[in-house]
């Protein structure tokens, strides 16, 4: 996991002087080469890439006018090429504007230091080249892997930017009790520690799509009865011949965007429930192989609904299990979860999808069905 920190920095006065040659040099090198780009496009030549530059650049402060670039660390210049010809690729491959000069009023103030020799200690900080100093705030974490710090002024403070690479903490947690997850179309997932996920609400949302599905197809309607007009001779009459008004293409796109908000809220409800059944750190999650569900057949829309649901909870719960190092189980296809007696081990010859609880006429337990399936997938994980 990746953690962004930035800390007030407080330099010497000898350590500031440092920071604003850096932040000159950067600007200059970043400007330097943005130049070299700039003059090469318009030669009609490509991308040059950064080592390149790099290397003209090395040559450049070996010069009696540029030796003030030597004052700083080696890497604040490098870095700032390495910027820029990131900026150019971006706008080269169309992702971005064009970059432009940074200015000596107008830019932030910036400069890279180098993320193997930074070092943090009580409330101190040293940066490569120009040393300890104290820091506002206590909050780095040690022991990991840093990137990208770079230092920055505002005009009144300094501040140090860093990226943390921290471990999984969750993994070396102790693990809890598996999971049994019973898939639903209701309750999206009963689960065997008595968590409930519920289907998302989006009732008002659906309700707003269908009202626009209506108006498009009454655009439809026109557009097929105008083709009749347009095509009486010929002998395919389709609609399709006919050019879609402006505002049946505004419906259309409104359409497609309707769409996409519910799918993402139902991905997000789904993300949420995984996320919370993840975060207890079970030592295995055991889950029914999707085939049984889509043995219920796609008979009506929810269900048609719940069915990507599902494959989308087997793939979120997979993949943060794989990430966590928590075991994932899928039970075998013919393996009756709903059938058997999670408290006696009693199978049942049949049970309808109509019966919602469970009763063993065995050892008189009575118990909601899903969560029997769930309790019966658990114990998958400890046979
Ligand atoms: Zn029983």
């Amino acid at each position: 996991m990746e953690k962004g920190f930035k800390v007030q920095i407080f330099p010497s006065e000898k350590q500031k002087e440092l920071m604003f040659k850096s932040f000159g040099c950067a600007r200059f090198a970043y400007n330097w080469a943005l130049n070299k780009q700039n003059e090469n496009y318009e030669k009609g030549g490509k991308f040059i890439s950064d080592r390149e530059l790099r290397k003209e650049f090395t040559q450049l402060k070996k010069k009696e006018e540029f030796k003030w670039l030597n004052e700083v660390n080696n890497n604040v210049t490098k870095q700032a090429i390495k910027d820029l010809c990131r900026a150019y690729k971006n706008f080269f491959n169309k992702k971005a504007k064009h970059p432009r000069f940074k200015s000596r009023k107008k830019s932030k103030m910036s400069f890279y230091n180098d993320t193997y020799q930074i070092k943090f200690d009580d409330y101190k900080v040293r940066l490569e080249t120009i040393g300890w100093m104290d820091i506002a705030e206590n909050i780095i974490p040690r022991d990991c892997k840093y990137q990208e710090p770079r230092i920055s002024f505002d005009g009144i403070r300094f501040w140090l930017g860093i990226n943390c690479v921290l471990k999984d903490e969750e993994n070396n947690l102790p693990k809890t009790e598996a999971i049994g997850i019973d898939m639903g179309i209701k309750t999206l997932m009963t689960c065997s520690n008595g968590m409930n996920f519920k289907k998302v609400n989006t009732k008002r949302e659906m309700k707003k799509l269908k009202r626009l599905q209506k108006k498009a197809s009454r655009h439809y309607e026109m557009m097929k009865n105008k083709s009749f007009d347009i095509y009486k001779n010929y002998e395919n009459k389709d609609y399709r011949y006919v050019n879609k008004s402006k505002n049946l293409l505004k419906l259309e796109t409104l359409i497609r965007k309707q769409y996409q908000k519910i799918a993402n809220i139902r991905l997000n409800n789904i993300h949420q429930a995984t996320t919370k059944i993840i975060k207890l750190n079970p030592e295995a999650i055991v889950v029914e192989d999707l085939d049984v569900k889509g043995m219920m057949k796609n008979k009506y829309l929810s269900e048609k609904i719940a069915d990507c649901s599902f494959y989308e909870i087997y793939r979120q719960l997979k993949y943060k299990c794989k990430k966590r190092g928590i075991q994932f189980i899928t039970a075998d296809k013919f393996y009756p979860s709903s059938k058997i007696c999670s408290n006696c081990g009693n199978k049942k010859k049949s049970l309808s999808i109509s019966e919602r609880t469970y009763r063993c006429e065995y050892c008189g337990n009575i118990i909601d069905r899903d969560f029997n399936a769930s309790l019966n997938l658990k114990n998958l994980a400890y046979n």
